[in-house]
């Protein structure tokens, strides 16, 4: 740290992203990244739009815009892009939560949220998920605070009904409650369609699990337009040209390309069940995940041990070094032939 850092800095400690080793190749399931590459019409638009990287982008991402409205069914003000999900909860957590009210979130979840609230200096409180890594709906109604569920949640892949999503915006109306559903193309249904009857919701998605573009950082956030607004604010106060052109055509591709869309999720999930399957049948214990990872822990092996061993055997997963969450490990669900190799080196390991 050097001396010139402000002082309401000096204790943060940074989120953590997961591992990416260069010592040798891995098979990687650890970061939830599709294995699919994108789909290729979306290749083909981000390779026709870099011939204009010499111009700036559309700062409204007018075109994506409304070729989202129309797949979601809201109009292009109850939308808005950003550089990726992250950035999106960036812009919320700076928007929406004032340090006086603060922020709600479960004690185990998406790491992230916790380290944006002390960068802006937001009171927050974790809440604590029961003994079968659930949420308690009921813990969040009527909380006073901007609440913070990443829908299925992260890393146990539990999902929430759309009716129990229903009662936490219900039970929230003087403030925020923002959905994160990163993954919910993988077996969950969207909130997005509540957002025109609760104008507290908004709904944050990425196009880097099931859309194959993590590496494109593209996000997006549905919400009435008046909270759409405010994020602009943000927006437009922090760098207004955060999509560049070439993720943009993409994002433009992988929405229309819906035939290749659909063949990948569906493709994940039946590896998913396939890899449930196979885990059950050596005695390991699973959550019940609607993601494109599965969380597992087994009697005769620790999380850090059965992380270390995989490893050593070039394949790479995540494991939290946190007492709630020692046993277990998180997966992420890769092709098929990742799947038989991962679960033929668990077999040795065991
Ligand atoms: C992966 C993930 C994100 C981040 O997605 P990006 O768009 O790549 O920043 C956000 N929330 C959850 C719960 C995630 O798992």
């Amino acid at each position: 740290m050097s001396k010139y850092l402000s002082k309401s800095h000096s204790e943060l400690s940074a989120y953590v992203p997961g591992e990416q080793p260069k010592d040798r190749k891995y098979i990687k399931l650890n970061t939830n990244e599709s294995p699919f590459p994108p789909s290729p019409y979306a290749m083909r638009l981000a390779r026709q739009a870099a011939g204009d990287l010499n111009l700036y982008p559309d700062p409204d991402c007018t075109a994506l815009k409304d070729i989202a409205a129309e797949k979601f069914g809201v109009e292009p003000e109850n939308i808005i892009f950003t550089n990726s999900s992250d950035e999106t909860l960036n812009f919320a957590f700076s928007a929406f939560c004032d340090s006086a009210c603060g922020a709600a979130f479960p004690d185990i979840t998406y790491g992230f949220y916790k380290v944006f609230a002390e960068l802006y200096g937001v009171e927050y409180t974790q809440i604590p998920l029961d003994s079968d890594l659930k949420i308690y709906v009921s813990d969040y109604i009527g909380i006073g605070k901007t609440v913070f569920i990443a829908n299925p949640n992260a890393p146990t892949g539990i999902l929430l009904s759309l009716a129990e999503i229903e009662q936490i915006a219900a039970g929230n109306m003087n403030n925020v409650v923002v959905i994160d559903e990163a993954y919910i193309d993988f077996g969950g249904e969207s909130a997005i369609p509540l957002i025109s009857k609760y104008d507290n919701l908004l709904v944050v998605r990425t196009f880097s699990k099931s859309r194959s573009l993590a590496g494109g950082r593209l996000g997006f956030a549905v919400g009435s337009k008046e909270l759409i607004e405010d994020l602009n604010t943000i927006k437009y106060s922090t760098n207004p040209y955060c999509v560049n052109r070439m993720s943009m055509a993409a994002g433009q591709g992988a929405l229309l390309d819906e035939e290749y869309f659909k063949h990948c999720v569906g493709t994940i999930i039946e590896n998913r069940e396939y890899t449930v399957k196979q885990l059950k049948s050596i005695g390991f214990s699973l959550t019940d995940s609607a993601a494109n990872f599965v969380f597992v822990k087994h009697a005769n092996i620790s999380g850090n041990d059965l992380y270390r061993n995989l490893k050593e055997k070039g394949i790479l997963v995540r494991y939290f070094d946190t007492e709630r969450l020692k046993d277990y490990v998180r997966i992420t669900i890769g092709s098929i032939s990742e799947m038989n190799a991962l679960i033929e080196a668990i077999k040795e390991i065991l």
